[in-house]
Protein backbone atom coordinates (compact mmCIF):
# COMPACT_ATOMS: atom_id res chain seq x y z
CA UNK A 1 0.00 0.00 0.00
CA UNK A 2 1.27 3.06 -0.89
CA UNK A 3 0.70 5.77 2.03
CA UNK A 4 0.36 9.85 1.16
CA UNK A 5 3.03 11.71 1.35
CA UNK A 6 2.62 14.47 4.03
CA UNK A 7 2.69 17.98 2.90
CA UNK A 8 5.20 19.15 5.32
CA UNK A 9 7.54 16.30 5.92
CA UNK A 10 8.55 12.63 5.82
CA UNK A 11 9.74 10.68 8.86
CA UNK A 12 13.58 9.86 8.84
CA UNK A 13 15.92 8.84 11.05
CA UNK A 14 13.66 6.36 12.74
CA UNK A 15 14.04 2.80 13.24
CA UNK A 16 11.81 0.24 11.55
CA UNK A 17 10.25 -2.52 13.88
CA UNK A 18 11.97 -4.94 15.34
CA UNK A 19 9.81 -7.93 13.81
CA UNK A 20 9.73 -10.94 11.61
CA UNK A 21 12.63 -11.94 13.24
CA UNK A 22 13.60 -15.44 14.38
CA UNK A 23 14.12 -14.68 17.75
CA UNK A 24 16.21 -18.11 18.26
CA UNK A 25 18.61 -17.98 15.38
CA UNK A 26 19.03 -14.64 15.77
CA UNK A 27 20.20 -15.04 19.47
CA UNK A 28 23.71 -16.88 19.42
CA UNK A 29 23.98 -16.62 22.66
CA UNK A 30 20.47 -18.71 23.19
CA UNK A 31 21.51 -21.02 20.72
CA UNK A 32 24.97 -21.43 22.82
CA UNK A 33 23.51 -21.84 25.94
CA UNK A 34 20.99 -24.62 24.98
CA UNK A 35 23.20 -26.32 23.36
CA UNK A 36 25.78 -26.46 26.08
CA UNK A 37 23.43 -27.48 28.29
CA UNK A 38 22.07 -30.46 26.14
CA UNK A 39 19.08 -28.88 24.07
CA UNK A 40 21.25 -28.80 20.63
CA UNK A 41 19.25 -31.57 19.11
CA UNK A 42 16.31 -29.24 19.33
CA UNK A 43 17.49 -26.04 17.25
CA UNK A 44 15.32 -26.67 14.43
CA UNK A 45 11.96 -26.96 17.04
CA UNK A 46 13.23 -24.02 18.56
CA UNK A 47 14.23 -21.68 15.26
CA UNK A 48 10.46 -22.37 14.44
CA UNK A 49 9.18 -21.34 17.48
CA UNK A 50 11.41 -18.36 17.46
CA UNK A 51 10.10 -17.42 14.00
CA UNK A 52 6.50 -17.53 15.23
CA UNK A 53 7.02 -15.85 18.22
CA UNK A 54 9.12 -12.99 16.59
CA UNK A 55 6.26 -12.57 13.65
CA UNK A 56 4.73 -9.18 13.54
CA UNK A 57 1.19 -10.66 14.00
CA UNK A 58 2.34 -12.09 17.63
CA UNK A 59 3.83 -8.71 18.27
CA UNK A 60 0.82 -7.02 17.53
CA UNK A 61 -1.28 -10.08 19.63
CA UNK A 62 0.68 -9.27 23.05
CA UNK A 63 -0.31 -5.40 22.40
CA UNK A 64 -3.66 -6.13 21.77
CA UNK A 65 -4.06 -8.67 24.86
CA UNK A 66 -2.24 -5.71 27.17
CA UNK A 67 -4.55 -2.55 25.69
CA UNK A 68 -7.58 -4.76 26.44
CA UNK A 69 -7.13 -6.34 29.34
CA UNK A 70 -9.81 -8.87 31.53
CA UNK A 71 -12.90 -7.93 32.32
CA UNK A 72 -14.67 -9.57 35.72
CA UNK A 73 -18.44 -10.40 35.18
CA UNK A 74 -19.62 -11.16 38.73
CA UNK A 75 -23.55 -11.19 37.56
CA UNK A 76 -25.47 -11.64 34.54
CA UNK A 77 -28.28 -9.08 33.70
CA UNK A 78 -31.11 -10.80 36.30
CA UNK A 79 -28.37 -10.68 39.07
CA UNK A 80 -27.33 -14.48 38.83
CA UNK A 81 -23.74 -14.49 39.35
CA UNK A 82 -21.53 -15.37 36.52
CA UNK A 83 -18.14 -15.32 38.20
CA UNK A 84 -16.51 -15.61 34.91
CA UNK A 85 -13.56 -13.86 33.73
CA UNK A 86 -13.97 -12.09 29.30
CA UNK A 87 -10.09 -12.18 28.36
CA UNK A 88 -9.43 -10.40 24.53
CA UNK A 89 -8.89 -12.85 21.95
CA UNK A 90 -5.24 -12.23 21.67
CA UNK A 91 -4.77 -13.56 25.31
CA UNK A 92 -6.41 -16.69 23.99
CA UNK A 93 -4.50 -16.85 20.87
CA UNK A 94 -1.84 -16.19 23.01
CA UNK A 95 -2.83 -18.67 25.36
CA UNK A 96 -3.52 -21.30 22.64
CA UNK A 97 -0.20 -20.92 21.13
CA UNK A 98 2.04 -21.33 24.08
CA UNK A 99 -0.02 -24.67 24.74
CA UNK A 100 0.50 -25.85 21.32
CA UNK A 101 4.21 -25.48 21.95
CA UNK A 102 3.97 -27.60 24.89
CA UNK A 103 5.22 -24.73 27.57
CA UNK A 104 2.94 -25.50 30.02
CA UNK A 105 3.42 -29.46 29.64
CA UNK A 106 6.60 -30.62 28.05
CA UNK A 107 8.81 -30.97 31.44
CA UNK A 108 6.46 -33.93 31.68
CA UNK A 109 5.35 -37.31 30.48
CA UNK A 110 1.92 -38.37 29.90
CA UNK A 111 1.64 -40.10 33.02
CA UNK A 112 3.18 -36.89 35.24
CA UNK A 113 6.90 -38.20 35.55
CA UNK A 114 9.68 -35.66 34.87
CA UNK A 115 10.18 -36.23 31.42
CA UNK A 116 14.17 -35.92 31.58
CA UNK A 117 16.65 -34.58 29.97
CA UNK A 118 16.56 -32.01 27.63
CA UNK A 119 13.05 -31.15 28.29
CA UNK A 120 13.58 -28.68 30.73
CA UNK A 121 16.55 -26.30 28.59
CA UNK A 122 14.42 -26.82 25.46
CA UNK A 123 11.09 -25.73 27.16
CA UNK A 124 12.77 -23.01 28.91
CA UNK A 125 14.15 -21.54 25.97
CA UNK A 126 10.38 -20.99 24.45
CA UNK A 127 9.48 -19.61 27.40
CA UNK A 128 12.60 -16.70 27.65
CA UNK A 129 11.38 -16.34 23.76
CA UNK A 130 7.52 -16.19 24.84
CA UNK A 131 8.56 -13.66 27.40
CA UNK A 132 9.47 -11.39 24.72
CA UNK A 133 6.59 -10.75 23.37
CA UNK A 134 3.61 -11.23 25.99
CA UNK A 135 4.06 -12.35 29.45
CA UNK A 136 1.20 -12.02 31.28
CA UNK A 137 -0.31 -14.98 29.53
CA UNK A 138 2.78 -17.06 30.96
CA UNK A 139 1.20 -16.90 34.10
CA UNK A 140 -1.43 -19.54 33.71
CA UNK A 141 1.37 -21.26 31.67
CA UNK A 142 3.77 -21.51 34.27
CA UNK A 143 1.12 -22.30 36.75
CA UNK A 144 0.19 -25.26 34.94
CA UNK A 145 3.25 -26.97 34.18
CA UNK A 146 4.21 -26.75 37.80
CA UNK A 147 1.30 -27.78 39.14
CA UNK A 148 2.25 -31.39 38.27
CA UNK A 149 5.24 -31.02 40.47
CA UNK A 150 2.61 -30.69 43.51
CA UNK A 151 -0.11 -33.16 42.39
CA UNK A 152 2.38 -35.77 42.34
CA UNK A 153 1.79 -35.88 45.91
CA UNK A 154 -1.61 -37.44 45.22
CA UNK A 155 -0.77 -40.19 42.76
CA UNK A 156 -5.07 -40.86 41.83
CA UNK A 157 -5.39 -37.00 41.26
CA UNK A 158 -2.54 -37.16 39.18
CA UNK A 159 -3.45 -39.91 36.95
CA UNK A 160 -6.98 -38.56 36.20
CA UNK A 161 -6.06 -35.07 35.67
CA UNK A 162 -2.84 -35.80 33.20
CA UNK A 163 -4.54 -36.96 30.48
CA UNK A 164 -6.23 -33.34 30.38
CA UNK A 165 -2.82 -31.50 31.43
CA UNK A 166 -0.77 -33.50 28.91
CA UNK A 167 -2.87 -32.17 25.93
CA UNK A 168 -0.73 -29.84 23.97
CA UNK A 169 -4.23 -27.75 23.80
CA UNK A 170 -5.86 -25.01 24.87
CA UNK A 171 -9.47 -24.61 25.32
CA UNK A 172 -10.98 -22.03 26.79
CA UNK A 173 -14.38 -22.55 27.22
CA UNK A 174 -15.98 -22.79 31.20
CA UNK A 175 -16.67 -26.32 31.80
CA UNK A 176 -15.54 -28.82 34.03
CA UNK A 177 -12.19 -29.68 33.22
CA UNK A 178 -12.49 -33.42 32.73
CA UNK A 179 -14.66 -32.84 29.30
CA UNK A 180 -12.13 -30.23 27.87
CA UNK A 181 -9.38 -30.56 25.51
CA UNK A 182 -6.78 -29.37 27.60
CA UNK A 183 -6.51 -27.36 31.09
CA UNK A 184 -5.12 -24.68 33.07
CA UNK A 185 -4.16 -24.62 37.19
CA UNK A 186 -3.64 -21.75 39.25
CA UNK A 187 -3.07 -21.26 43.07
CA UNK A 188 -4.36 -19.63 46.06
CA UNK A 189 -1.96 -19.06 49.08
CA UNK A 190 -1.65 -15.55 49.58
CA UNK A 191 -4.25 -13.69 52.26
CA UNK A 192 -4.99 -10.47 53.34
CA UNK A 193 -3.15 -11.25 56.27
CA UNK A 194 -0.32 -12.92 54.86
CA UNK A 195 1.16 -13.85 51.57
CA UNK A 196 4.87 -15.35 52.83
CA UNK A 197 3.56 -16.36 56.14
CA UNK A 198 1.04 -18.58 54.45
CA UNK A 199 0.97 -20.28 58.06
CA UNK A 200 -1.08 -16.93 58.81
CA UNK A 201 -3.87 -18.57 56.16
CA UNK A 202 -6.77 -18.46 57.43
CA UNK A 203 -9.31 -20.24 55.15
CA UNK A 204 -11.11 -23.56 56.78
CA UNK A 205 -11.37 -26.83 55.02
CA UNK A 206 -14.17 -28.93 56.76
CA UNK A 207 -14.58 -32.87 55.59
CA UNK A 208 -17.95 -33.32 53.50
CA UNK A 209 -19.54 -36.85 52.16
CA UNK A 210 -17.80 -36.10 48.85
CA UNK A 211 -14.56 -34.44 50.13
CA UNK A 212 -13.78 -31.00 51.42
CA UNK A 213 -15.87 -27.77 51.52
CA UNK A 214 -13.23 -24.77 52.21
CA UNK A 215 -14.54 -21.39 53.54
CA UNK A 216 -12.21 -18.44 53.59
CA UNK A 217 -10.66 -16.23 50.74
CA UNK A 218 -7.62 -15.32 48.76
CA UNK A 219 -5.84 -11.63 48.71
CA UNK A 220 -4.70 -12.46 45.21
CA UNK A 221 -5.27 -15.37 43.16
CA UNK A 222 -4.19 -14.47 39.67
CA UNK A 223 -5.71 -16.29 36.02
CA UNK A 224 -9.31 -16.89 37.65
CA UNK A 225 -10.10 -18.69 34.70
CA UNK A 226 -8.44 -21.56 35.38
CA UNK A 227 -10.34 -24.77 35.33
CA UNK A 228 -8.79 -25.88 38.77
CA UNK A 229 -6.75 -24.26 41.50
CA UNK A 230 -4.50 -26.02 43.92
CA UNK A 231 -4.90 -23.42 47.42
CA UNK A 232 -4.20 -23.78 50.75
CA UNK A 233 -6.29 -24.07 54.11
CA UNK A 234 -6.40 -25.16 57.38
CA UNK A 235 -7.81 -28.43 57.88
CA UNK A 236 -7.65 -31.03 61.25
CA UNK A 237 -4.32 -31.91 61.12
CA UNK A 238 -3.21 -28.38 60.11
CA UNK A 239 -2.56 -26.39 56.79
CA UNK A 240 -2.90 -28.65 53.59
CA UNK A 241 -3.26 -28.28 49.88
CA UNK A 242 -6.34 -28.76 48.54
CA UNK A 243 -7.28 -29.11 44.78
CA UNK A 244 -10.10 -26.71 44.20
CA UNK A 245 -12.12 -26.91 40.26
CA UNK A 246 -14.36 -24.32 39.06
CA UNK A 247 -16.86 -27.19 38.99
CA UNK A 248 -18.05 -29.52 41.28
CA UNK A 249 -18.62 -32.99 40.30
CA UNK A 250 -22.61 -32.93 39.81
CA UNK A 251 -21.10 -30.46 37.21
CA UNK A 252 -22.87 -27.08 39.13
CA UNK A 253 -20.54 -24.09 39.23
CA UNK A 254 -18.28 -24.41 42.30
CA UNK A 255 -18.31 -21.82 45.16
CA UNK A 256 -16.00 -19.38 44.08
CA UNK A 257 -17.33 -16.02 44.33
CA UNK A 258 -14.84 -13.38 42.37
CA UNK A 259 -14.65 -9.46 43.99
CA UNK A 260 -12.59 -7.92 41.65
CA UNK A 261 -9.72 -8.04 39.50
CA UNK A 262 -6.59 -5.86 40.87
CA UNK A 263 -5.39 -2.83 39.09
CA UNK A 264 -2.12 -3.78 38.35
CA UNK A 265 1.32 -1.76 37.37
CA UNK A 266 2.01 -4.52 34.61
CA UNK A 267 0.89 -7.46 34.07
CA UNK A 268 -2.21 -6.19 32.61
CA UNK A 269 -3.22 -9.14 30.21
CA UNK A 270 -3.36 -11.39 33.14
CA UNK A 271 -6.43 -11.28 35.31
CA UNK A 272 -5.45 -11.55 39.62
CA UNK A 273 -8.66 -11.74 41.43
CA UNK A 274 -9.62 -11.66 44.87
CA UNK A 275 -11.82 -14.56 45.94
CA UNK A 276 -14.21 -15.79 48.64
CA UNK A 277 -14.80 -19.72 48.77
CA UNK A 278 -17.89 -20.20 49.84
CA UNK A 279 -18.10 -23.60 50.83
CA UNK A 280 -16.71 -24.67 47.79
CA UNK A 281 -15.66 -28.33 46.98
CA UNK A 282 -12.29 -29.46 46.85
CA UNK A 283 -10.30 -32.67 47.27
CA UNK A 284 -6.90 -32.63 49.52
CA UNK A 285 -3.67 -32.76 47.67
CA UNK A 286 -1.10 -34.95 49.62
CA UNK A 287 -1.41 -35.43 53.40
CA UNK A 288 -3.54 -33.36 55.75
CA UNK A 289 -1.13 -31.25 57.66
CA UNK A 290 1.66 -31.05 54.77
CA UNK A 291 -0.16 -28.14 53.13
CA UNK A 292 3.56 -26.32 52.79
CA UNK A 293 5.94 -28.98 51.82
CA UNK A 294 3.58 -30.51 49.02
CA UNK A 295 2.95 -26.77 47.21
CA UNK A 296 6.60 -25.74 47.72
CA UNK A 297 6.84 -28.23 44.86
CA UNK A 298 5.08 -26.17 42.91
CA UNK A 299 6.15 -23.03 43.68
CA UNK A 300 10.10 -24.15 42.79
CA UNK A 301 9.24 -24.30 39.26
CA UNK A 302 7.35 -21.09 39.21
CA UNK A 303 10.38 -18.97 40.63
CA UNK A 304 12.41 -21.03 38.13
CA UNK A 305 10.43 -19.52 35.32
CA UNK A 306 10.55 -16.22 36.96
CA UNK A 307 13.79 -15.91 36.44
CA UNK A 308 13.79 -17.31 33.17
CA UNK A 309 10.73 -14.60 32.08
CA UNK A 310 12.79 -11.86 33.72
CA UNK A 311 15.97 -13.01 31.55
CA UNK A 312 13.81 -13.24 28.33
CA UNK A 313 12.08 -9.42 29.36
CA UNK A 314 16.07 -8.21 29.47
CA UNK A 315 16.68 -9.77 26.56
CA UNK A 316 14.03 -8.10 24.71
CA UNK A 317 15.05 -4.68 25.99
CA UNK A 318 18.79 -5.20 24.89
CA UNK A 319 17.93 -6.03 21.39
CA UNK A 320 15.84 -3.13 20.94
CA UNK A 321 17.94 -0.79 22.42
CA UNK A 322 20.99 -2.23 19.81
CA UNK A 323 18.47 -2.71 16.98
CA UNK A 324 17.27 1.28 17.83
CA UNK A 325 21.07 2.30 18.06
CA UNK A 326 22.10 0.90 14.96
CA UNK A 327 19.81 2.76 12.99
CA UNK A 328 19.42 6.27 14.97
CA UNK A 329 22.24 8.93 13.67
CA UNK A 330 23.15 11.62 16.57
CA UNK A 331 25.39 14.35 15.12
CA UNK A 332 26.28 12.51 11.51
CA UNK A 333 26.96 9.00 13.72
CA UNK A 334 25.11 6.13 14.37
CA UNK A 335 24.13 5.85 18.12
CA UNK A 336 25.45 2.23 18.36
CA UNK A 337 28.49 3.72 16.41
CA UNK A 338 29.02 6.68 19.37
CA UNK A 339 31.75 5.43 22.53
CA UNK A 340 29.55 6.13 25.10
CA UNK A 341 26.44 4.91 23.83
CA UNK A 342 28.72 1.14 22.92
CA UNK A 343 29.83 1.27 26.58
CA UNK A 344 26.09 1.29 27.78
CA UNK A 345 24.97 -1.37 25.14
CA UNK A 346 27.79 -3.81 25.67
CA UNK A 347 27.92 -3.77 29.40
CA UNK A 348 24.27 -4.60 29.15
CA UNK A 349 25.18 -7.35 26.71
CA UNK A 350 27.16 -8.86 29.39
CA UNK A 351 24.75 -8.71 31.77
CA UNK A 352 22.20 -10.69 29.36
CA UNK A 353 24.83 -13.37 28.33
CA UNK A 354 25.41 -13.92 32.05
CA UNK A 355 21.62 -14.11 32.40
CA UNK A 356 21.24 -16.59 29.33
CA UNK A 357 23.66 -18.84 30.75
CA UNK A 358 22.89 -18.92 34.42
CA UNK A 359 19.25 -19.76 33.62
CA UNK A 360 20.35 -22.66 31.11
CA UNK A 361 22.63 -23.70 33.92
CA UNK A 362 19.52 -24.15 36.35
CA UNK A 363 17.07 -25.60 33.98
CA UNK A 364 19.80 -27.88 33.20
CA UNK A 365 20.38 -28.69 37.35
CA UNK A 366 16.55 -29.10 36.87
CA UNK A 367 16.47 -31.26 34.01
CA UNK A 368 19.48 -33.85 35.68
CA UNK A 369 17.51 -33.82 39.41
CA UNK A 370 17.14 -36.15 41.04
CA UNK A 371 19.37 -38.44 39.35
CA UNK A 372 22.68 -36.29 39.66
CA UNK A 373 23.21 -35.32 43.43
CA UNK A 374 25.52 -32.33 42.56
CA UNK A 375 22.42 -31.51 40.55
CA UNK A 376 19.63 -31.58 42.98
CA UNK A 377 21.91 -29.88 45.64
CA UNK A 378 22.65 -26.91 42.95
CA UNK A 379 19.13 -26.70 41.93
CA UNK A 380 18.14 -26.59 45.86
CA UNK A 381 20.55 -24.01 46.72
CA UNK A 382 20.68 -21.63 43.25
CA UNK A 383 17.17 -21.20 42.34
CA UNK A 384 16.30 -18.64 44.97
CA UNK A 385 19.54 -16.72 44.67
CA UNK A 386 19.23 -16.81 41.07
CA UNK A 387 15.33 -15.80 40.83
CA UNK A 388 16.48 -13.13 43.20
CA UNK A 389 19.55 -11.73 41.33
CA UNK A 390 18.04 -12.00 37.86
CA UNK A 391 14.32 -10.83 38.65
CA UNK A 392 15.71 -8.26 40.59
CA UNK A 393 18.32 -6.68 38.29
CA UNK A 394 15.32 -6.73 35.40
CA UNK A 395 13.86 -3.52 36.34
CA UNK A 396 16.96 -1.10 36.18
CA UNK A 397 17.76 -3.18 32.93
CA UNK A 398 14.78 -2.21 31.38
CA UNK A 399 14.79 1.21 32.32
CA UNK A 400 18.14 1.64 30.51
CA UNK A 401 16.86 -0.14 27.55
CA UNK A 402 14.00 2.64 26.95
CA UNK A 403 16.79 5.51 27.69
CA UNK A 404 18.72 4.15 24.82
CA UNK A 405 15.08 5.33 23.02
CA UNK A 406 15.14 8.20 24.12
CA UNK A 407 11.88 9.76 24.25
CA UNK A 408 10.49 6.52 21.81
CA UNK A 409 11.06 4.12 24.68
CA UNK A 410 9.20 5.66 27.11
CA UNK A 411 5.99 5.64 25.20
CA UNK A 412 3.02 3.12 25.19
CA UNK A 413 3.61 1.94 21.15
CA UNK A 414 6.72 0.57 21.58
CA UNK A 415 7.51 -2.49 24.05
CA UNK A 416 9.62 -1.59 26.40
CA UNK A 417 7.43 0.83 28.62
CA UNK A 418 5.18 -2.51 28.81
CA UNK A 419 8.28 -4.57 29.75
CA UNK A 420 9.05 -1.81 32.38
CA UNK A 421 5.90 -2.16 34.06
CA UNK A 422 5.95 -5.67 33.88
CA UNK A 423 9.47 -6.09 35.12
CA UNK A 424 8.91 -6.00 38.92
CA UNK A 425 6.46 -8.48 39.58
CA UNK A 426 8.48 -11.20 38.87
CA UNK A 427 10.89 -10.39 42.38
CA UNK A 428 7.64 -9.26 43.91
CA UNK A 429 5.51 -12.91 43.57
CA UNK A 430 6.52 -16.41 44.80
CA UNK A 431 8.94 -15.34 47.31
CA UNK A 432 9.79 -11.74 47.73
CA UNK A 433 13.67 -10.40 47.69
CA UNK A 434 14.21 -10.75 51.58
CA UNK A 435 12.12 -14.41 51.13
CA UNK A 436 14.38 -15.64 48.20
CA UNK A 437 17.48 -14.63 51.00
CA UNK A 438 15.97 -15.91 53.72
CA UNK A 439 15.67 -19.30 51.63
CA UNK A 440 19.43 -19.61 50.88
CA UNK A 441 20.28 -19.57 54.04
CA UNK A 442 17.33 -22.38 55.25
CA UNK A 443 19.05 -24.22 52.11
CA UNK A 444 22.68 -24.06 53.78
CA UNK A 445 21.49 -24.61 57.40
CA UNK A 446 19.54 -27.89 56.47
CA UNK A 447 22.45 -29.23 54.21
CA UNK A 448 24.90 -27.36 54.69
CA UNK A 449 27.44 -30.15 53.51
CA UNK A 450 25.61 -30.60 50.65
CA UNK A 451 25.85 -26.55 50.08
CA UNK A 452 29.75 -26.53 50.46
CA UNK A 453 29.76 -28.73 48.11
CA UNK A 454 28.00 -26.21 45.57
CA UNK A 455 30.25 -23.59 46.08
CA UNK A 456 33.08 -25.33 46.35
CA UNK A 457 32.32 -26.71 42.44
CA UNK A 458 31.42 -22.72 42.06
CA UNK A 459 34.84 -22.01 42.97
CA UNK A 460 36.94 -24.28 40.98
CA UNK A 461 34.50 -23.53 37.44
CA UNK A 462 35.86 -20.36 38.52
CA UNK A 463 39.17 -20.77 39.26
CA UNK A 464 41.49 -18.13 37.99
CA UNK A 465 38.97 -15.10 37.59
CA UNK A 466 39.25 -11.96 38.75
CA UNK A 467 38.09 -11.38 42.31
CA UNK A 468 36.46 -15.29 42.15
CA UNK A 469 38.87 -16.63 44.87
CA UNK A 470 37.91 -14.07 47.28
CA UNK A 471 33.77 -13.97 46.79
CA UNK A 472 34.32 -17.57 47.23
CA UNK A 473 36.21 -16.26 50.88
CA UNK A 474 33.26 -13.76 51.18
CA UNK A 475 30.18 -15.59 50.89
CA UNK A 476 31.76 -18.63 53.25
CA UNK A 477 32.45 -16.11 55.88
CA UNK A 478 29.16 -14.10 55.65
CA UNK A 479 27.32 -17.24 55.80
CA UNK A 480 28.85 -18.54 58.89
CA UNK A 481 28.19 -15.34 60.94
CA UNK A 482 25.77 -15.01 63.72
CA UNK A 483 24.10 -12.27 62.54
CA UNK A 484 23.92 -13.83 58.64
CA UNK A 485 19.91 -12.68 58.04
CA UNK A 486 21.13 -9.27 58.43
CA UNK A 487 24.11 -9.28 55.87
CA UNK A 488 21.95 -11.98 53.39
CA UNK A 489 21.33 -9.92 50.53
CA UNK A 490 25.13 -9.01 50.56
CA UNK A 491 26.43 -13.26 50.34
CA UNK A 492 23.40 -14.20 47.91
CA UNK A 493 24.09 -11.76 45.67
CA UNK A 494 27.63 -12.52 45.33
CA UNK A 495 26.64 -16.06 45.17
CA UNK A 496 24.28 -15.56 42.25
CA UNK A 497 26.85 -13.58 40.47
CA UNK A 498 29.37 -16.66 41.10
CA UNK A 499 27.22 -19.06 39.68
CA UNK A 500 27.03 -16.45 36.57
CA UNK A 501 30.37 -16.54 36.69
CA UNK A 502 30.67 -20.21 36.31
CA UNK A 503 28.16 -20.95 33.82
CA UNK A 504 29.57 -18.23 31.45
CA UNK A 505 33.05 -19.72 32.10
CA UNK A 506 31.93 -23.15 30.92
CA UNK A 507 30.61 -21.83 28.11
CA UNK A 508 31.97 -18.55 26.86
CA UNK A 509 35.46 -17.78 29.16
CA UNK A 510 36.11 -14.28 27.73
CA UNK A 511 32.86 -13.34 28.93
CA UNK A 512 33.59 -15.00 32.12
CA UNK A 513 36.46 -13.03 32.22
CA UNK A 514 34.93 -9.30 31.56
CA UNK A 515 32.19 -10.39 33.60
CA UNK A 516 34.50 -11.07 37.04
CA UNK A 517 36.22 -8.30 36.40
CA UNK A 518 33.41 -6.06 36.30
CA UNK A 519 31.09 -7.69 38.98
CA UNK A 520 33.21 -10.03 41.47
CA UNK A 521 36.71 -7.71 41.36
CA UNK A 522 34.93 -4.38 42.04
CA UNK A 523 31.24 -3.83 42.38
CA UNK A 524 29.32 -3.18 39.64
CA UNK A 525 28.13 0.35 40.62
CA UNK A 526 24.26 -0.49 39.01
CA UNK A 527 24.74 2.12 35.95
CA UNK A 528 25.49 0.19 32.79
CA UNK A 529 28.32 1.75 31.03
CA UNK A 530 30.17 3.14 34.37
CA UNK A 531 33.07 -0.34 33.93
CA UNK A 532 35.88 -0.24 31.08
CA UNK A 533 35.58 -2.47 28.63
CA UNK A 534 38.53 -2.66 25.24
CA UNK A 535 36.57 -1.92 22.31
CA UNK A 536 37.66 -5.47 20.95
CA UNK A 537 35.45 -6.25 23.70
CA UNK A 538 32.96 -4.57 22.96
CA UNK A 539 32.61 -5.06 19.68
CA UNK A 540 32.47 -9.08 20.05
CA UNK A 541 29.47 -8.63 22.53
CA UNK A 542 27.31 -6.55 20.71
CA UNK A 543 27.96 -8.24 17.63
CA UNK A 544 26.77 -11.51 19.64
CA UNK A 545 24.02 -9.70 21.20
CA UNK A 546 22.29 -8.92 17.55
CA UNK A 547 24.98 -10.14 14.49
C1 LIG B 1 0.26 -9.47 40.21
C2 LIG B 1 0.28 -10.42 41.35
C3 LIG B 1 -0.30 -11.67 41.20
C4 LIG B 1 -0.30 -12.58 42.25
N1 LIG B 1 -0.87 -13.81 42.06
C5 LIG B 1 -0.91 -14.69 43.10
C6 LIG B 1 -1.53 -15.96 42.96
O1 LIG B 1 -2.00 -16.33 41.88
N2 LIG B 1 -1.58 -16.77 44.02
C7 LIG B 1 -1.05 -16.42 45.23
O2 LIG B 1 -1.14 -17.19 46.18
N3 LIG B 1 -0.45 -15.22 45.40
C8 LIG B 1 -0.36 -14.36 44.37
N4 LIG B 1 0.26 -13.14 44.52
C9 LIG B 1 0.73 -12.75 45.83
C10 LIG B 1 2.23 -12.76 46.01
O3 LIG B 1 2.74 -14.06 45.91
C11 LIG B 1 2.49 -12.10 47.37
O4 LIG B 1 2.18 -10.73 47.23
C12 LIG B 1 3.92 -12.30 47.82
O5 LIG B 1 4.13 -13.64 48.15
C13 LIG B 1 4.23 -11.44 49.05
O6 LIG B 1 3.27 -11.61 50.05
P1 LIG B 1 2.54 -10.36 50.70
O7 LIG B 1 2.00 -9.49 49.63
O8 LIG B 1 1.59 -10.83 51.72
O9 LIG B 1 3.70 -9.54 51.41
P2 LIG B 1 4.39 -9.89 52.84
O10 LIG B 1 4.42 -11.35 53.06
O11 LIG B 1 3.77 -9.05 53.86
O12 LIG B 1 5.86 -9.37 52.55
C14 LIG B 1 6.16 -7.98 52.43
C15 LIG B 1 7.66 -7.80 52.31
O13 LIG B 1 8.30 -8.31 53.46
C16 LIG B 1 9.37 -9.16 53.12
N5 LIG B 1 9.50 -10.19 54.15
C17 LIG B 1 8.65 -11.20 54.42
N6 LIG B 1 9.11 -11.95 55.42
C18 LIG B 1 10.30 -11.40 55.82
C19 LIG B 1 11.26 -11.69 56.83
N7 LIG B 1 11.12 -12.75 57.63
N8 LIG B 1 12.34 -10.92 56.92
C20 LIG B 1 12.52 -9.84 56.11
N9 LIG B 1 11.65 -9.51 55.16
C21 LIG B 1 10.54 -10.27 55.01
C22 LIG B 1 9.01 -9.73 51.77
O14 LIG B 1 10.18 -10.09 51.04
C23 LIG B 1 8.28 -8.55 51.13
O15 LIG B 1 9.20 -7.71 50.50
C24 LIG B 1 0.30 -12.23 43.48
C25 LIG B 1 0.90 -10.97 43.63
C26 LIG B 1 0.90 -10.08 42.58
C27 LIG B 1 1.54 -8.74 42.75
Amino acid sequence: MTRPLFATHEVSNQSPPFEDVDLFTLDRLLVEAVAANGGAGAAKELSEFGRHWGSAAMAARGRLANENPPKLKTFDSRGNRRDEVEFHPSYHELMAHSAHAGVHNATWTEEGKPAGAPSEVVRAAKFYMAAQVETGHLCPITMTRASVAALAAQPDLLAKTMPVIAQRAYDPTFAPWWTKRGMTLGMGMTEKQGGTDVRANMTRAERSADGYRITGHKWFMSAPMCDVFLVLAQAEGGLTCFFMPRFAPDGSVNALQFQRLKDKLGNRSNASSEVEFVGAYALPVGEEGKGIRTIIQMVQLTRQDCAIASAGLMRSGLVHALHHARYRSVFQKHLADQPLMQAVLADMALHVEASAALVMRLCRAFDRTPAEAGDAAYMRLLTPAIKYWICKSAPPFLYEAMECLGGNGYVEEGILARHYREAPVNAIWEGSGNVMCLDVLRALSREAEVALAVLLELSDQTEGLPGASETVAFIRKTFRRADSERVARLAVEKLALLAAAAALNTVWPRQAELFAATRLATPHTGMYGAVELANRDIRTLLERALP
